[in-house]
C-alpha cells in the first residue's frame, strides 16, 4: 500500500452563518454559527472535514497542525492525530486546538476512505444501518408559535419520533417558564414521541431535582447537563435523584476528560462531539469507554460529521439533529444526509467518504477568511 499518497496539503476556510432567529439556551445566546472548513489534499483526493469552531482554529490548523501532518502517510490517520495532539502541546489541547486536530482528523478519515473508493463507514465497519436521530432546537428566544412549528416538523412531518428542547433560561431563573415551555412541547408532539430537555448547566444541584420532578409529569426522558459538567459530583447527585436519564459530555476535548466523567458515575448516557473531542479517532475510543460501562454514547450536533462513525459503534443511542447545523451543512455542502423515519442510513449510496462535496458557489457568501 505505500504508493498510496501523503497528505500533501492541509487548508482550512471559515464560514460564518446568521441564524434564521435569535438563538439562546440557559447559559448563552447567539446569532451566528462559525465553521471552520478544513481540506486535506491526498494525491488525486480531497478529503474534507470540519468544526464549529471560532476562526482562532483555523489560525491553529495553519500554523500548527498542517506543518504536523504533511508528508505522513494518508493510510495511518491515527499517527497523524497523535502527531497534532503532540503539536499543540503548548498551545493546549482542549478547547480551540482540540477543535482543529478534530477537524483535520475527519479530514484524513474522509480522504483515506476517498483514496480507497468507500464509505466512511465501510472503511470504519458498521456495527448498525440505521442511526437514530432526535430534533434539537426548542430555543429559549422562540415564542410559542415557533416551537410548536419546529417540533410538529421533526415528528409530525419528518417522522423523528424524539425532540429536545432548551430548558434553564437565563441560568435557571425562570423555572415555571421552562416547565410551561416543556407541556407545551408535549402538547406539540402527542404521547407517542420522545422528549428531551437540555439546561446547559443552568441549574443548581437542588433545583434541578425539582425541576426533575415537574418533568415527570410530562414523561422527559432526557435531562441533559442539569447543572453544570464541570462539576461531577453535582452532575452524579442529580442523577441519583431523578427519574430521566442524565446526559452531559459535548465539552470533552480529550480522552481522560470521558474518563473521568464515566468514573464519577455522572451520566446514563455519554455524550460526545466528533468535531471537538479530537475527531473519528478519538470519538470512536470515547465509544469504547462508554462501552466498558456498560452505556451508550450520542452523537452532539454536527451531524454529516458523525453519522458515519456513529454507524460503526454498537452502543449508539442516536444522534443529535441540531436545527443550526442541519441548516448550515444543508447550505454548504452537497450530500448532506437527510433523516428517513427517523434515522440515517450512512454509506447507503455508495459515496465515498463522508458523501459530502463543498458547493463553492453557494458557500461563498458566507466565506470570512
Ligand atoms: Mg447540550
Amino acid at each position: 500500500m505505500s504508493d498510496l499518497p501523503a497528505v500533501e496539503r492541509v487548508d482550512s476556510a471559515v464560514y460564518t452563518v446568521p441564524t434564521d432567529a435569535p438563538e439562546a439556551d440557559g447559559t448563552a445566546a447567539w446569532d451566528s454559527t462559525t465553521l471552520v472548513l478544513v481540506t486535506v489534499r491526498c494525491g488525486e483526493v480531497t478529503g474534507l472535514g470540519y468544526t464549529y469552531a471560532p476562526a482562532a482554529a483555523a489560525r491553529t490548523v495553519d500554523d500548527l497542525l498542517a506543518p504536523a501532518v504533511t508528508g505522513l502517510s494518508a493510510l495511518d490517520v491515527p499517527r497523524a492525530n497523535e502527531a497534532m495532539q503532540r503539536a499543540v502541546r503548548n498551545a493546549g489541547l482542549p478547547g480551540i486546538a482540540a477543535e482543529a486536530v478534530s477537524a483535520v482528523d475527519i479530514a484524513l478519515w474522509d480522504a483515506k476512505a476517498r483514496l480507497l473508493g468507500l464509505p466512511l463507514v465501510d472503511l470504519l465497519g458498521a456495527a448498525r444501518d440505521e442511526v437514530p436521530v432526535y430534533g434539537s432546537g426548542g430555543f429559549t428566544t422562540y415564542d410559542a408559535e415557533r416551537q410548536d412549528r419546529q417540533l410538529r416538523g421533526w415528528v409530525a412531518e419528518e417522522g423523528i419520533p424524539r425532540v429536545k428542547i432548551k430548558i434553564g433560561e437565563s441560568w435557571g431563573s425562570r423555572e415555571a417558564h421552562d416547565l410551561a415551555r416543556v407541556a407545551r412541547a408535549r402538547a406539540s408532539i402527542g404521547d407517542a414521541a420522545e422528549l428531551y430537555v437540555d439546561a446547559n448547566g443552568g441549574y443548581g444541584a437542588k433545583q434541578a431535582v425539582r425541576v426533575a420532578a415537574g418533568l415527570d409529569g410530562e414523561g422527559v426522558t432526557w435531562f441533559e447537563e442539569p447543572v453544570s459538567s464541570d462539576h461531577l459530583d453535582a452532575l452524579a447527585a442529580v442523577r441519583g435523584r431523578v427519574m430521566a436519564d442524565v446526559t452531559a459530555g459535548e465539552y470533552g476535548y480529550t480522552l481522560p476528560y470521558f474518563r473521568h466523567m464515566l468514573a464519577a458515575g455522572a451520566v446514563d448516557c455519554l455524550q460526545a462531539d466528533v468535531t471537538r473531542c479530537g475527531g473519528i479517532t478519538v470519538w470512536l475510543r470515547v465509544a469504547a469507554l462508554a462501552l466498558s460501562h456498560g452505556l451508550e454514547i450520542s452523537g452532539h450536533c454536527a451531524p454529516a460529521a458523525h453519522a458515519h462513525a456513529a454507524a460503526s459503534v454498537p452502543n449508539l443511542r442516536h444522534l443529535e439533529w441540531f436545527h443550526d447545523h442541519v441548516r448550515i451543512e444543508r447550505l454548504l455542502f452537497d450530500g448532506a444526509p437527510s433523516p428517513r423515519g427517523g434515522a440515517l442510513v450512512p454509506g447507503r449510496d455508495g459515496s465515498p467518504g463522508l458523501g459530502l462535496r463543498l458547493d463553492a458557489e453557494r458557500a461563498r457568501p458566507f466565506r470570512i477568511s
